[in-house]
């Protein structure tokens, strides 16, 4: 299955989280990295502090889905991240956005990411390396970037 996760960081050395958690999904049991996109700088939405570092990867998995959550939580916790308040700053935050065409809905995981159509953070990286994806349910994820125009955004390397 092609799975598509959506990378953040904002605090600490936001870069090299980003980077870091690509090569630990590049090495990940049960996975092989198809693409890893450019990186992001993006303003905070819905929450406070630095610009953020994005990057969208693409995943060829046999894990399962909560199984591929808890190894992208597994990621995250290596890095350290604390939750002490809703869309606190964060060391590292990976989103499952999209398991093939398959629409999840569970007590522990949505997909597609819920939001994922409303955030040029998202679509951008996932545009860059796969223009033509669409969106279960939603349509070519490529029709949205109208809507997030409005986003600051921009590419970093
Ligand atoms: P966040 O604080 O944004 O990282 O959200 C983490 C929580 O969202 C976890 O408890 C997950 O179980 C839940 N969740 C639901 N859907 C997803 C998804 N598609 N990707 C990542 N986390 C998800």
């Amino acid at each position: 299955m092609i799975a598509y996760v959506g990378i953040g960081a904002n605090l600490g050395d936001a870069r090299a989280n980003v980077l870091d958690a690509i090569e630990r999904l590049r090495a990940l049991p049960g996975a092989r990295l198809l693409a890893a996109s450019s990186l992001y700088r993006s303003a905070p939405i819905d929450s406070g502090g630095d610009d953020y570092v994005n990057a969208v990867a693409a995943l060829d998995t046999e894990l399962a889905p909560q199984a591929l959550l808890e190894a992208l939580q597994g990621i995250e916790q290596a890095h350290g991240r604390e939750r002490p308040y809703r869309n606190a700053p964060r060391t590292l935050d990976l989103d499952l956005l999209l398991y093939g065409e398959r629409s999840i809905a569970t007590a522990t995981l949505t997909v597609p990411h819920p939001r994922m159509h409303e955030r040029a953070f998202v679509l951008a990286p996932l545009l860059e390396i796969a223009p033509d994806l669409a969106i279960p349910g939603l349509g070519p994820a490529a029709g949205f970037v109208p809507q997030v125009a409005g986003q600051f955004i921009t590419r970093t390397d």
